[in-house]
């Protein structure tokens, strides 16, 4: 086992399709010595995947459980993935991974993340087609999603990039200008929150294919010249997606000149040494 962690695990509470009961189970039987769950935060509008206000306490009810259950054996925490929409903060859990999943125009939300037609849609109708437009808004929103006070992890650092490739080609990604884009932001949130941990996400590579993790190697490379703190997530929404390619993303980060990688431990996010 050569990472015995993951701090980005959804939950029933959310949208993942199994339950913490089920997670904490294999994650166990993975060898984990530590588990954080983090549902999607409730937002102020209507949608399938955000956690509802009323199951908060139904989530930290779970986790009171499954802390007493496996008590000695693999630590639980409670965590959040906590939305850029969401109006208010989380200072009770134990982290905080700080995600932007849509863009708010006017009173329209245009998801990121959910679907090839939805993204080609907010591209074509609100940026009339302009794909650097588009990045720099979504750049800027990452930036001040991340350095919200009270954020530890950078979500899904590049996730307009999700069905690119793939499924379709929204953005040239190795247009030097989307690199000096991408580049300049992870400079910014560095210079002002150095002990962010930006995490390598293998979520949809299980999900959609994709051939990398978030984010993408050149973004890698840069975190690793200024010895930004990184960590390795499945973004989980089943238990099969548990570890996903995880040798493969710490192979990685070592090629991309990572020397260590935080994950949480017994005393919250701590480094390890990366063999
Ligand atoms: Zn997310
Ligand atoms: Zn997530």
């Amino acid at each position: 086992m050569l990472f015995p962690s993951d701090c980005h695990v959804h939950t029933q509470f959310c949208d993942a399709s199994t339950t913490m009961e089920r997670l904490a189970y294999r994650a166990h039987g993975l060898g984990y010595v530590t588990l954080g769950f983090s549902p999607h935060s409730p937002l102020p509008f209507k949608n399938d995947y955000a956690m509802k206000p009323m199951q908060e306490m139904q989530y930290q009810q779970k986790i009171a459980e499954l802390r007493r259950l496996y008590r000695g054996r693999m630590k639980i925490y409670m965590g959040i993935e906590w939305d850029y929409d969401t109006p208010y903060g989380f200072p009770r859990y134990d982290y905080r991974i700080g995600s932007v999943h849509q863009m708010r125009i006017g009173n329209r939300y245009y998801a990121i993340d959910s679907s090839p037609e939805e993204l080609d849609e907010c591209l074509t109708v609100v940026f009339n087609g302009r794909a650097e437009e588009y990045l720099r808004y979504y750049f800027s929103l990452v930036e001040a999603s991340c350095t919200r006070v009270g954020v530890d992890v950078v979500g899904h650092f590049d996730l307009p990039m999700k069905f690119n490739g793939s499924l379709c080609r929204f953005f040239d990604e190795n247009a030097a200008l989307y690199h000096e884009m991408a580049t300049n932001c992870i400079h910014r949130i560095v210079r002002r929150r150095p002990e962010l941990i930006f995490e390598i996400n293998t979520g949809a590579m299980f999900r959609v294919g994709r051939q990398v993790p978030y984010p993408a190697p050149f973004i890698l490379r840069e975190l690793a010249k200024l010895r930004a703190r990184i960590t390795i997530t499945s973004d989980a929404h089943s238990v099969e997606s548990l570890a996903f390619w995880q040798e493969g993303a710490v192979d990685l980060c070592r090629r991309c000149g990572h020397r260590s990688i935080y994950r949480l431990a017994e005393n919250g996010f701590q480094a390890f040494p990366l063999q």
